[in-house]
């Protein structure tokens, strides 16, 4: 543990801003900073959630196979024009799986997208073997698609490919529950609000925090009173809370992006299935904007 990890937590905030003035909390990314009053406004209101799920309970999913979720994530390319093959994908050793170890956990942890030793890029998903397998499946083929090679790994398209994969992922839960009568589909619903939720309400302070900072210089109590009427010491403790455990703000930012803009794209997509063809043209054009 380091001398800073040792102090009450009033006194950590005054390391924390030091992270924030040399910027080391976001990597060399500026978008969280640049952009921290708008997520600081979006996660504090939620506003395209329907909260449709959340009552849902977690239950029990029956058991489907390898075979059965790569047929379904294959039915779902194939319908909307992903030209993706699953198997060509897994015969190349780029998608490859493991068993998940612990059931029913957040859809974070089902999968993910890297390179490995030599600088290929690759997906991994978690076997649970049920109905969140395909998802997942969708969700990383669709990382995939749009990410660069290593050396031109860009700051765009790390903050936006969660967008194009939770947008799929609720558009394909809708396709599994609507056009397969599979029910059990909406157990990705329940899970992304829930995730959506929890996200949101611990990156407001943290990003309420780091909007203090950019403002002013300095994050007090004099200074805070001038924009807040209340929740000085409770955005302290949950900043805190945040900071002594996740060393830096990106990839819950991505996360939190994907989220709400996944579920707004949902929502416009039910409205109007066209706009699956918008979501189509950031993936493919990810790779070359900027911010
Ligand atoms: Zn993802």
């Amino acid at each position: 543990m380091e001398e800073w990890q040792k102090l009450p937590y009033k006194d950590r905030i005054k390391t924390y801003q030091k992270w924030l003035n040399n910027k080391t909390f976001f990597m060399g990314y500026n978008i969280a900073y640049k952009y921290v009053s708008t997520f600081e406004v979006i996660s504090n209101s939620l506003p395209f959630h329907s909260k449709a799920y959340l009552n849902e309970k977690d239950s029990e999913l029956s058991n489907i196979s390898l075979k059965d979720s790569i047929s379904l994530a294959q039915e779902y390319f194939d319908k909307y024009n992903f030209n993706i093959n699953v198997q060509e994908q897994i015969d190349k050793g780029i998608l490859h799986f493991d068993e998940k170890e612990k059931p029913k956990k957040g859809l974070n942890e089902d999968g993910h997208n890297y390179y490995d030793d030599n600088g290929e890029r690759k997906c991994l998903v978690h076997l649970a073997h049920t109905i969140i397998d395909p998802v997942i499946i969708v969700h990383e083929l669709l990382h995939y698609q749009n990410q660069p090679a290593k050396k031109d790994e860009n700051e765009a398209r790390n903050f936006l490919t969660e967008i194009v994969s939770y947008s799929n992922e609720l558009i394909f839960a809708d396709y599994l529950m609507k056009e397969k009568g599979i029910k059990e589909a909406k157990i990705i619903f329940f899970q992304d609000e829930n995730s959506a939720l929890q996200i949101c309400s611990q990156l407001y302070d943290v990003y309420r925090f780091i909007n203090i900072y950019k403002e002013n210089g300095i994050v007090d109590y004099n200074v805070y009173k001038k924009s807040y009427n209340r929740g000085y010491d409770l955005m302290l403790k949950l900043f805190d809370e945040y900071a002594s455990t996740i060393p830096n703000i990106n990839s819950s930012t991505w996360n939190f992006l994907g989220y709400m803009l996944g579920t707004y794209s949902y929502e416009e997509y039910k409205k109007d299935p066209q706009f699956l063809n918008k979501i189509n043209k950031l993936n493919d054009s990810m790779n070359n904007k900027s911010f």
